[in-house]
Parts: structure tokens; C-alpha cells; sequence
């Protein structure tokens, strides 16, 4: 060691040891690390966007809310299904969103409704859940049960509905489900991962609702719990996610990969990580991002999942030489978890990768589970079925997906380092706040199905600042002006367009892009290949009625594979359609290619020598 770093040391000891101090002082008072990106407020959705979340709005969000179905296992324990509480606290988070959108009083009143009348359920004990006393979590804490991952989600529902509604009562109750669930499994009690199921996956999901418990309270032993809950799942072999995301391994393991609960246990360690600073939580996100991007999603956005010798059940992740488009599935809570994590990452980072990621999976996978009379749903969907399951019934994913349809329509624009930030090329008008002069912004346009859209400045006062604007995955600007001056805008490092100037009331930013047809290879099992075709942010497939019984692609060479995208033919009209030279073969946007007697062929086998 040189005599300069030997003199520094002491320096250095004292400076360390004096942050400590610090830090355990200020514990209580860690300052959680703010999104960067900051949403402002949705008035209206409109286009695609809007005609999907009113599906639901209008539908089945009141259908399951008179159905009875949310509290009759709460207020007549026990409920008719292991999992049955859990669609209160989904249903509550996702209408507490659509009521924040749509200024909807009567749904105001359903919402007010239902949280007093599940909190009239709690036990004094501070139990919220559907079981009978002597199947509750307390009762059977190595129990293989569903009653924790109730308790996640009431925190979760209760805890969004409250941060829009503030109510001491809902904070009192959730307190209570957070004090239980410590006073159980907290240090030196039971392991939470004894209870539930795959390895305890399913119970360490609360770790994200006990963090929001935390945001809200301050209490660090809420905290404490919270990184209590990441030690016992690193101490179980078959758990231990953020020591396998740490090294790099595959999501097919922790948990026996079970890709719904697999990802939310991701949500939980990124707010940790806003709350702690602690690199290893965020970095245990960051590389299963990264893993589940690489491995393990379709073109159509869906993490897909297939039952393996290796793995739990066909929800759980398995490797690309599972992958068959026949035998894969996508259950929708993967649709849901992947876009809550990518609009989550988005936030804190204010990337527009993360954001293109959630709204291809919706464009794509999540409108191809949702049926068009706005109550049925598929709980899962195959990239080539020749028709897809719609049900009417109450399951997990169709109480999962409207939460991602109403979380994309409250981030359509916000503000990060000062500028206005566009998110979206969906038509929709968010109102400003005083720092951008107050006012709206309307966009107008048929994106995505048309390929431009102009932005309406209503302002209260002219400003100077920098607006920017999120191009979608794959989508190229093709010209951009402001009123009629033609305008050449910088990407910045996030991936955002912008454009600084003095805005004035009536400005009009006009933007015309490009969507790029993309041809993807995909491998899979037995050494099998297939193609698959994209354009801009949707997924390109066939619409099929019966299984084929030819494979187009199989026998083209690898020179005739390279040319391929060249004998694609855009259909004139309004519908996104593309024929293919000399072959009977249509390709439209996935999701159009779903219905109750078709649904799409996305993957085509090619030749697996190429
Ligand atoms: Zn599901």
C-alpha cells in the first residue's frame, strides 16, 4: 500500500464510521427514493386505448362488483374458492384507477361501498381474509393455503384506494393485517416460505404490499419485516430469487419459476430498493428483466410459460427448448405482472424502453385475452390456437389484467427534470399543472392503428419549457412540426424526443411516424425453428379457425428467409393488412385475429438447418 492511501486510512475509518452514525440516526427517516418520471393527471383516454379500458369499465368491472363475488368470502367465511379474496383488492385498485380517469360518481360510491364493508370483515386480531378459523394462516402457518396472498392483495387494493381517498380507518385496518401477519411470521416466528405454494413464492409476493405499507406509514418495522421476508427466502434453496438474479441464473428455478408470482416478487424488491438504497435489490430487477426480456416472451409481449419435468406447472417458466407456439401458454397475470414491472421501472428510471415493452404486451397479448363484449376472459392464450378460451367466470387474470389496463391510462403523460413528458400517441387529453402554465394537452389521431397524431396545446399562458415525446418500439419519425414548421427533434438519453420552445395556447405539434416490419427466429424444442413477424408496436399473425396442415415458410432457403419481408404487401384501406406474395396468407395485427370461432397462428415453422 502506498504511504498517501496508509495516511488516508484513519480519514477514511472516521468519515465511515461518523455515516454510520448518521444513517442509524436518520433511519427512521430514510428518505425513499422518488420516481423519477411523475404522472399527471388522465382526463380523458380515447382511440383503442379508451374503447379496451371502457370494455371493462362499463362491463365487467360492475358485473364482478354485483355479482357478489368480492365479499360474499369475507362476510360469510368461508369463501367458495381458496382464492377468492383475492379479487377485492385487485378489483379495488384497478376501479380506484378507472374512478380517477372517468370522475365516475356512482363508481365512487360502489368503491366507498366496498372497502367499508370489507373492513366491517376484520377480525379484532387484525384477520382479513375467507377462510373459516380453523383453516386461516394462524391456524395452519405451514398450511399450503391462499390466505396470505389475500392479505397482499387487500393491502395492495386498500392501500391504492386510500392514497386517492385518504382514510384513517383503511391506514388502522391495513396496520392490523401488517402487525398479524409479523406477529406470525417475523423474526424468530414461522417461515414464510413454508406457507403457500412453489417454495413459498406465492406467500413472499407480500413483500411489495408490506413495502407500501411502510410508504405509507413510516413504521419501520414494516420495513424491517419487508427485508426480514427477502432473508427467509434467500435462506430456502429452492427460493432464494435475488441470490439467483444476482448471480445471473435463470428465472426457471426460484419458486420452480412460476413466471405470475416470479415477477411479482420483482415489484416488491424495486420499491424496496426505492426505500433501503440498497444496489442488491434493484440489481435482483434489473438482471430478471433482463432474463425474463432475452428468454422468455413471445412477439406479442406475453412471458410464456409450459410445464417441464423441470418445473412446477404450466404457469412457471420454462427453457427456449420448451418453446413450441402449440404447447406454450400465457397465463394473463404474466401479461399483467410484466407491465406492472415495466411501467414501475419506467417510473423510476423515466426510460421509454420500459414503457415500450408494457405497451407492446397490451396492444398485443392482453387485448388477445380480453373479449369484446367486456366480460369474458381468456386465462390463458397460445400464440397458435384456433380459438382462444373466453370464459365468463371470476379467475385471477381476469381480475388482473384491467389493473394494467387502467395503470397504462393514468401514465399517458407526466413530468420529469421539469419537461413535459408524452408517453403516449394515443388520442387523449391530461391536463397541465401550473409549472407547464396550466391548461391540456389533446391528442388526437388513430395511433396505433394509424401511424400519426397531433398534439393540442390549450394553454393558460405562454412558457418556455421542453416537451417531450415517447416514439413507440419500433417506429421510426417520419417528419415532426410544430404549427407549419417542420422541426427536427434529439433523442435524449432516455429515449425520449424533444422540442424546446416558447408554447403558446393553440400550438400544434404534428407527428407523422414509420412502423418498421420486422421478421423474428425463434427456437425451440427438438431443435425446431420458427418465424414470426412484427409491425411497429404490434405482433403480426394469421387468422385461423383449425389447426393447419402446411407450414408456408419450411422449405424457403436462408437467402429466400433474408428476402422474406420483401413480398409482404400492405393492403390498402384503413385495416393493417399485409399479404404475401404468390401464398393464401393474410396477416393482421394478433389481437384482431381473436374471436369466439378464430384465433391467431403467430409462429410459422422454418427449416432448422438455417
Ligand atoms: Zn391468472
Amino acid at each position: 500500500m502506498k504511504l498517501y492511501k496508509i495516511l488516508w486510512l484513519p480519514v477514511v475509518i472516521i468519515i465511515v464510521l461518523f455515516s454510520r452514525c448518521q444513517l442509524n440516526v436518520s433511519e427512521q427517516d430514510y428518505d425513499i427514493i422518488n420516481n423519477q418520471w411523475q404522472q399527471l393527471k388522465t382526463i380523458k383516454d380515447g382511440g383503442l386505448l379508451g374503447e379496451r379500458a371502457d370494455l371493462w369499465r362499463n362491463q365487467r368491472l360492475w358485473n364482478i362488483a354485483e355479482s357478489g363475488y368480492l365479499i360474499d368470502g369475507f362476510e360469510n367465511r368461508p369463501g367458495v374458492h381458496p382464492w377468492q379474496g383475492e379479487h377485492i383488492g385487485k378489483w379495488l385498485h384497478a376501479a380506484t384507477l378507472a374512478f380517477n380517469v372517468t370522475g365516475d360518481e356512482k363508481l365512487k360510491q360502489k368503491l366507498d361501498e366496498m372497502v367499508g364493508r370489507l373492513l366491517a370483515t376484520q377480525l379484532e386480531n387484525g384477520y382479513m381474509g375467507t377462510y373459516d378459523k380453523d383453516n386461516t394462516f394462524m391456524a395452519l402457518p405451514e398450511g399450503g393455503g391462499w390466505d396470505i396472498w389475500t392479505h397482499r392483495y387487500n393491502l395492495y387494493g386498500l392501500l391504492t384506494y386510500e392514497k386517492y381517498f385518504p382514510n384513517k380507518k383503511v391506514v388502522e385496518a391495513c396496520k392490523k393485517m401488517g402487525d398479524l401477519l409479523i406477529r406470525y411470521f417475523g423474526k424468530g416466528k414461522y417461515d414464510l416460505t413454508k406457507y403457500g405454494t412453489r417454495q413459498g413464492i406465492s406467500s413472499t409476493t407480500i413483500l411489495e404490499s408490506v413495502v407500501m405499507l411502510y410508504e405509507r406509514t413510516l413504521d419501520t418495522k414494516y420495513l424491517d419485516f419487508a427485508e426480514y421476508i427477502v432473508h427467509v427466502s434467500e435462506n430456502n434453496p429452492k427460493l432464494r430469487l435475488m441470490g439467483a438474479m444476482l448471480e445471473k441464473e435463470s428465472v426457471v428455478y426460484p419458486g420452480d419459476g412460476k413466471g405470475y408470482q416470479l415477477m411479482a416478487n420483482l415489484l416488491g424488491y424495486l420499491r424496496l430498493y426505492r426505500c433501503t438504497g440498497k444496489e442488491k435489490y434493484l440489481k435482483t430487477v434489473l438482471n430478471g428483466w433482463e432474463k425474463i426480456h432475452t428468454n422468455h416472451l413471445l412477439v406479442t409481449g406475453g412471458p410464456w410459460s409450459r410445464h417441464m419435468p423441470y418445473n412446477g406447472n404450466k404457469e412457471c417458466f420454462a427453457h427456449i427448448d420448451a418453446f413450441h407456439p402449440e404447447k406454450v401458454v400465457v397465463e394473463g397475470c404474466c401479461d399483467a405482472t410484466w407491465i406492472q414491472l415495466n411501467i414501475h421501472l419506467f417510473e423510476f428510471t423515466g426510460e421509454a424502453k420500459y414503457f415500450n415493452e408494457a405497451e407492446i404486451t397490451l396492444f398485443n397479448d392482453l387485448y388477445g385475452h380480453q373479449y369484446t363484449d367486456g366480460i369474458e376472459w381468456c386465462y390463458y392464450t397460445a400464440p397458435n390456437e384456433k380459438t382462444p378460451k373466453y370464459v365468463p367466470g371470476y379467475h385471477c387474470c381476469g381480475s388482473s389484467q384491467p389493473r394494467v389496463l387502467e395503470m397504462y391510462s393514468s401514465h399517458l403523460a407526466g413530468v420529469i427534470n421539469n419537461k413535459l413528458s408524452i408517453n403516449t400517441l394515443n388520442p387523449s387529453t391530461i391536463a397541465l399543472t401550473s409549472q407547464f402554465s396550466g391548461g391540456r394537452i389533446k391528442i388526437e389521431g388513430g395511433y396505433p392503428l394509424k401511424q400519426s397524431a397531433k398534439i393540442h396545446f390549450e394553454l393558460q399562458k405562454s412558457k418556455s419549457f421542453i416537451m417531450e415525446f415517447r416514439l413507440p418500439a419500433n417506429t421510426i419519425a417520419k417528419a415532426v412540426y410544430v404549427n407549419d414548421e417542420e422541426v427536427l427533434p434529439l433523442e435524449n438519453s432516455r429515449g425520449f424526443m424533444e422540442i424546446k420552445r416558447k408554447w403558446k395556447n393553440g400550438d400544434m405539434v404534428s407527428i407523422d411516424i414509420s412502423y418498421a416490419l420486422k421478421a423474428h427466429v425463434q427456437n425451440g424444442e427438438e431443435g425446431k425453428k420458427w418465424i414470426a413477424f412484427t409491425y411497429g408496436p404490434f405482433a403480426l399473425a394469421q387468422q385461423i379457425s383449425k389447426v393447419p396442415d402446411n407450414e408456408p415458410f419450411k422449405n424457403f432457403t436462408q437467402d429466400e428467409l433474408k428476402q422474406v419481408l420483401k413480398s409482404f404487401s400492405r393492403q390498402s384501406g384503413a385495416k393493417i393488412a399485409f399479404t404475401i406474395e404468390g401464398m393464401d396468407i393474410t396477416f393482421i395485427p394478433y389481437y384482431q385475429t381473436d374471436s369466439k370461432h378464430s384465433g391467431p397462428r403467430t409462429y410459422f415453422e422454418i427449416n432448422n438447418k438455417i
